[in-house]
């Protein structure tokens, strides 16, 4: 029997590997109960180091499951007991900044906050944001192509990708850090890589594409009357903010009345009973100029009959509590046990969708359930969430997954528009995929990880 921790302890230092004890008291992530559980967690501090591991690893056959911030919600770094987890914590330095090629060179462990904030010293933007933000590792980010709240405007993690430096099976360092906007030399390797969740090598640096910061935002909570209407409002929002809408989400009834219920902090921004609730922001430069546009925009949708009811943040904190009410999604764990979605399908498709699988529910697993959607509707996302007795979960879950996914087939919708496949939705992929993108991805993990050592058992 080999002795993991002991030589992973020789390989980089007794402190940066954690033993199957220790690694333990850690919890398993965001929505989760459990903890940990691993033979051995190696904590390296360079890619010099993560290459060791990883050489050691594929010399002895050991898997080697890696984590970011453990914020995914699809299982995808979950590890078993005979495995060893490769954490990037100790890899979190920001080593560039470059303002005039607005570019930023980061380690894998650096959290999206805290490139937000240096980026922000040079009136600079990384501009995708999510709420996981705070715990949230870039690596982990570009592993799974992460979206979040801006898509609209700036695109997912894959579009703020410049370059990459990735760690394969083997231990062998490619390193493509490119810093150049355009460059067409053959194949894009780092495309390769993102997205991927960790099975076909472990990213270690990044070079992100920065944005000049905007100097304003605007932004209301709108209540529409039907959901015809929501979809109107997109495409009249965009076509009036000229190029600076950067997010329009959209909440259902049920999702806005449980966020804006007391002990949510504030007076809720609208009442409650409309239909819908859009929360519209725009992002721009000139104080005078932007709040003309945006409450044109909003003053020319209630015209139109396309909106019923605004409330338009007049304060930065107004806007702090409008992205709270989206973004505390965990207060519908107050309502049971949550199963948790996130689908893409048609803007058009929408309403049928929901209103389908709502009556289809309590025949299913019975009228004990709540049902939530909300989502980046302008990225045609939803992310749907019902919510059962705990004693429930177990034989409901998969019953309600059933319903979930199989609506999506008819129009080849997505399983997964942004939280990745992991384990969880691994069953459903061929839902989104056919044969022969199976099979060209299957080619590809064995290229480059033929003994299956990294990540095994997930994606694919
Ligand atoms: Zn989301």
């Amino acid at each position: 029997m080999i002795d993991i921790v002991n030589e992973l302890r020789a390989l980089i230092g007794a402190a940066a590997v954690l033993d199957a004890a220790e690694l333990a008291t850690r919890s398993a992530g965001a929505f989760r109960a459990d903890n940990l559980k691993a033979a051995a967690l190696a904590r390296p501090q360079s890619t010099a180091e993560v290459s060791a591991v990883l050489r050691w690893c594929h010399a002895h056959a050991v898997s080697v499951v890696t984590q970011g911030g453990l914020t995914g919600l699809v299982h995808g770094a979950d590890a078993e007991p005979g495995e060893v987890i490769l954490s990037l914590e100790n890899m979190r330095a920001i080593e560039a900044i470059d303002p005039v090629q607005r570019t930023a060179t980061v380690q894998a462990g650096v959290t999206l906050q805290t490139l937000q904030e240096a980026a922000d010293d040079y009136a600079l933007a990384f501009p995708l944001d999510l709420g996981a933000r705070g715990s949230a590792t870039l690596g982990g980010m570009a592993a799974t192509n992460a979206g979040g709240n801006r898509v609209i405007r700036y695109g997912m993690t894959r579009d703020m990708i410049l370059g990459l430096e990735v760690v394969l099976a083997d231990g062998t360092i490619v390193s493509s850090l490119n810093a150049l906007i355009k460059n067409n030399t053959g194949y894009d390797l780092k495309q390769l890589f993102i997205g991927s969740e960790g099975t076909l090598g472990v990213i270690t640096r990044l070079v992100l594409r920065l944005r000049e910061k905007p100097l304003t935002t605007n932004m209301a909570f709108v209540g529409v009357d039907g959901f015809d209407n929501v979809a109107k409002l997109l495409k009249h929002m965009d076509r009036k903010l000229g190029g600076t809408l950067s997010a329009f989400e959209v909440m259902w009834q049920d999702f806005y009345a449980l966020m804006s219920t007391p002990p949510a902090g504030k007076t809720p921004p609208l009442p409650q009973h409309y239909p819908f609730y859009v929360l519209v922001e725009s992002q721009g430069a000139d104080r005078a100029l932007d709040d003309q546009r945006f409450n044109g925009a909003l003053e020319s949708a209630y015209a139109a009959g396309i909106a019923v009811d605004a409330a338009v943040a007049q304060s930065e904190a107004d806007c702090q509590g409008f992205w709270a009410l989206r973004d505390s999604v965990e207060r519908v764990m107050r309502t049971g046990a949550p199963i948790i979605f996130d689908i893409s399908l048609p803007i058009a498709e929408m309403e049928n969708y929901t209103r389908e699988l709502k009556s289809a529910l309590p025949t299913t697993i019975g009228p004990d359930h709540r049902l939530f959607v909300f989502g980046h509707l302008g990225d045609g996302n939803l992310h749907v969430v019902v919510t059962v007795p705990p004693g429930d979960y177990a034989a409901a879950r998969p019953k309600v997954e059933a319903l979930v996914y199989g609506g999506l087939a008819a129009f080849r919708g997505s399983v997964s528009a942004e939280h990745g496949i992991g384990l969880e939705k691994k069953p459903w992929l061929s839902i989104s995929r056919n044969a022969a993108e199976l099979e060209l991805m299957k080619t590809i993990k064995g290229l480059l990880d033929g003994s299956n050592i990294l990540n095994p058992r997930k994606v694919i």
